[in-house]
């Protein structure tokens, strides 16, 4: 320490607390780095490095202008870094030696409060997870914003606790620096989550009462280092912090991680964001709190019958009566993000133009209950019953915040007239001086007789009487003291004037000041209806989502489902709701699905892009809106209420973790196998594919016979192995669907619909012939299939290749006897190689037109 300059010296003891963040230091106009962060900022940043003089050595520095400091901190949030902001706490002036620094505020993903670094429409999440002796898990969330606060006790192992972390849009994960290793490693790699550790759980008063329902000791040590870590990282009010909300996860229905992804709820597989995700075709909110609502509705579909059915009546009701949905969505546009604003007035960052907006808000309430009470449907009357539009607040707020206030809260301008006695005083005096002013200037002229004579006013001298050069030899003598000489006028100054203009600006001070203490009460004064503040944001982006949900069905052509206890699902002409808005012009094919008590398993087979995974999702996604509250794509639906959907759909690789794409299925297919219940249902798309022929089939159909002995779900599962059509014959649960393909006039037609029975096994044959191959190659290939079908072949062992080898050899052989041996068996490789039933039909025809070269 002691080669370096007492400067560096108190930055490297501040920058040792603050090992895990860039540490902006306060050095007149700038954040400067040093060190390694320097190095690192530079590049992330893409600015200069440059050095400072340290004391023995120079010192690797770069800083970023203290004005222009949001877009960098902004540009490392999202990057996932923290940022610790160190400002001077005592006035360099008064200091003695070096200026007194501390780190004021700590920035990071979970815990950021700016605006410009938020997704309107979604929640920013701190979690904190806590792992206990006995296997279970605590997950808590906070999100800072809002001030909304929530707490999961899982007892399913960390599979679980994946999922439910990858329930929700988590920034950030707070977790004990002796968390298992192996916990920390997926929370890491697996799910690229900032990390960072606490290892107080003490709740200290105030915050107890936040626990006030729910005082086990695992929740109180989970959220505890949730809360210790919030404090620690921001130093300031935290009122607007909400009671802890209990997340039963029994409550609603549980969709892992890969179903989550799979199905493409809140983004594509692609990562495109939104776009041809369920969220972007059922979000027609017109606020963001309405925005993220729906988002924590979708994460969570419930299970509670009387409770969707609720939702869904309110959906009915509003789509009933559309001119009274308009006025109504009209209404809510101008409502701003109460919630957010919540938490802003808490942490003390409100201007006079927040509070406006505030009142604004408030003042469409009144309406919006009005136009509520207009819906005949008495669950929605009941919705109005319950807003309190708090007329005290907008009276308030009516009575004090300029109509047009500032963005500053120090320069007036903020209060109305007829507020404060005082401050009308000061004003009256303020403006009585002016008046004065002006009639001194009325008065100047006349005895002057100068009539462009003026009386002006500026920062360095003051009021002044100014006279044109023209007009000076009309001026008496003596009465005048010239103060400033310009190019061709002159300006004065009298006793009288000076007089005055103390009275003046002595009364405008004032009045700032007075204004300036006035907005501080009243800012606390709004703080303490931040909990109604915040309830009425809870009714206002329910009400948001449920109209939106209206609105979607009425543009969709959604219908409201029904519910059975008997098992059964009945969906007549079912849609696929992203494909069909994706698909515009052409028209999407409806199909019905049917599985009564006594069905348990469709096996669906047909060519590949025949719409098999999309049918598959299709149910899915149709349970999923169902039990949201949202209206359903088709004509009529009668469905169960489903506790969990599994899922094995597509080749969504698990990338990150390295892991195969058969070890990934595996594991899917486990977790399913694991935790599935006779009321849940199950998609499996493909599954085998990841490993060779035998292989892969054998699994399937181990798997489905468990299913269909042991587990009982409603099982969706699609094959290109037809041998499992089979088994339609022993499992008596189980049904065979497939998907319609035609020829004609030469070409595959594809007609999505989905018929009883298996699909024609040949098909891929139909594609080579369509591609006018060798009529010998097409009835070598037949003969292969047959053999096949009768289980004569033994696939993949060498003596069966030779064997297959040879004949087809000497068939082609025939045809082209010039080629040499070498050609014809990488040809024949090619062949025995090629996956028809994975190809669709023009990747069909393209290779076999390459192969049909080469002959
Ligand atoms: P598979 O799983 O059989 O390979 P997909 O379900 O992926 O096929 O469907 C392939 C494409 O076919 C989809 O992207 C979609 O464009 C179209 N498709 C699927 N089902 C339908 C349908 N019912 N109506 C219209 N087009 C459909």
């Amino acid at each position: 320490m002691a080669q370096y300059t007492p400067m560096m010296q108190q930055y490297l003891t501040i920058k040792a607390q603050h090992k895990d963040a860039f540490l902006f230091f306060r050095l007149g106009d700038f954040y400067e780095m040093f060190f390694d962060d320097a190095l690192e900022a530079a590049r992330e940043l893409e600015i200069t490095l440059t050095s400072r003089d340290g004391g023995n050595e120079r010192i690797p520095m770069c800083g970023v202008p203290y004005h222009s400091a949001a877009n960098y901190i902004k540009n490392l949030i999202e990057k996932g870094y923290k940022v610790a902001i160190c400002e001077q706490v005592e006035d360099p002036k008064a200091a003695k030696g070096v200026v007194k620094r501390e780190v004021v505020q700590l920035i990071t993903p979970g815990t950021v409060m700016e605006g410009n670094m938020l997704d309107e429409k979604e929640n920013n999440y701190l979690a904190s997870l806590t792992s206990f002796d006995d296997g279970s898990y605590t997950v808590a969330y906070n999100d800072l914003t809002t001030g909304e606060n929530s707490i999961a006790l899982i007892t399913d192992g960390w599979g679980a606790v994946v999922s439910e972390l990858y329930n929700r849009p988590v920034k950030e994960v707070v977790i004990a620096s002796d968390l298992p290793e192996f916990c920390q490693q997926d929370l890491k790699e697996r799910l690229a989550y900032t990390i960072s550790y606490q290892d107080d759980v003490t709740i200290e008063e105030p915050f107890s009462s936040l626990l006030e329902d729910i005082q086990q000791e695992k929740y109180k040590i989970g959220f505890g280092r949730l809360l210790n870590y919030i404090q620690h990282t921001q130093k300031r009010s935290l009122d607007h912090l909400q009671p802890v909300q209990k997340i039963e996860l029994k409550q609603h229905m549980n969709l892992d991680m890969y179903s989550k992804r799979n199905l493409e709820l809140m983004e594509t597989l692609r990562k495109q964001g939104k776009t041809g995700s369920l969220l972007w075709v059922v979000d027609d909110t017109v606020t963001s709190m309405g925005a993220r609502q729906l988002k924590k509705w979708l994460e969570r579909p419930l299970l509670d019958r009387r409770e969707i059915e609720v939702r869904h009546q309110q959906v009915s009701g509003f789509l009933d009566q559309f001119f009274e949905r308009e006025e109504l969505r009209e209404q809510l546009k101008s409502v701003y993000d109460l919630e957010r604003l919540s938490g802003r007035i808490s942490f003390g960052n409100v201007n006079a133009r927040d509070l406006l907006q505030l009142k604004q808000s408030l003042g469409k309430i009144p309406a919006i209950k009005e136009t509520l009470e207009k819906f005949s449907h008495t669950e929605i009357s009941r919705l109005h019953e319950s807003i309190d539009p708090l007329t005290d607040l907008y009276q308030l707020l009516d009575e004090s915040i300029h109509e047009d206030p500032p963005v500053t809260i120090k320069e007036g301008g903020i209060i109305k007239d007829d507020f404060n006695s005082q401050l009308d005083e000061y004003r009256d005096a303020a403006k009585n001086g002016k008046q004065w002013i002006a009639e001194l200037e009325r008065r100047e002229r006349e005895e002057t007789k100068i009539k462009s004579l003026k009386v002006g006013y500026n920062r360095v001298f003051g009021y002044y009487i100014e006279v044109t050069k023209a007009n000076l030899h009309l001026l008496p003598e003596g009465k005048y003291e010239r103060k400033q000489t310009l190019t061709n006028a002159e300006r004065y100054i009298t006793p009288e004037l000076k007089e005055k203009e103390t009275l003046i600006l002595e009364a405008q001070d004032k009045s700032v000041e007075l204004e300036y203490e006035l907005f501080l009460t009243l800012r606390e004064k709004v703080k303490q209806y931040i909990e109604d503040l915040q309830k009425l944001a809870g009714q206002i982006s329910k009400i948001d989502v449920l109209q939106g949900f209206a609105s979607v069905s009425e543009k969709n052509g959604y219908i409201q489902p029904g519910f059975n206890e008997q098992r059964l699902i009945d969906i007549k002409q079912g849609r696929h709701p992203v494909v069909e808005k994706v698909m515009k012009g052409a028209s999407f094919v409806p199909n019905d699905v049917f599985m009564d008590d006594d069905t348990d398993i469709l096996v669906i087979t047909g060519p590949n892009m025949s719409g098999k995974s999309t049918y598959m999702r299709q149910l899915a996604l149709t349970a999923i809106m169902a039990q949201v509250g949202c209206f359903v794509p088709c004509e009529q639906a009668n469905l169960p209420i489903f506790d969990q959907i599994f899922t094995r759909i597509g080749a969504a690789d698990d990338l990150v973790s390295g892991q195969s794409t058969f070890m990934v299925e595996m594991l899917e297919a486990k977790h399913a196998l694991a935790n599935a219940t006779e009321n849940s249902m199950i998609l499996l798309d493909e599954i085998g594919r990841g490993t060779s022929t035998y292989d892969g089939m054998a699994l399937a159909q181990a798997i489905v016979e468990h299913i269909h002995e042991e587990i009982k779900a409603k099982t969706l599962f699609s094959t290109h192995y037809h041998e499992l059509t089979e088994l339609e014959e022993s499992l008596d649960r189980l049904q065979n669907i497939h998907v319609r393909a035609e020829e004609y006039q030469g070409n595959v037609v594809f007609l999505h619909q989905i018929q009883r029975g298996a699909a024609d096994e040949s098909y891929g044959i139909h594609v080579a012939k369509l591609a006018e191959l060798p009529d010998s190659l097409i009835s070598r290939a037949t003969d292969l299939l047959k053999e096949y079908e009768t289980g004569t072949k033994k696939e993949n062992t060498t003596e069966a290749l030779d064997e297959q080898q040879l004949t087809f050899f000497e068939e082609v052989r025939e045809e082209k006897p010039g080629k040499s041996t070498r050609t014809e068996s990488k040809l024949l490789d090619q062949l025995a190689n090629m996956d028809l039933m994975e190809m669709t039909p023009m990747e069909a025809m393209n290779q076999l037109y390459q192969l049909q070269k080469q002959i």
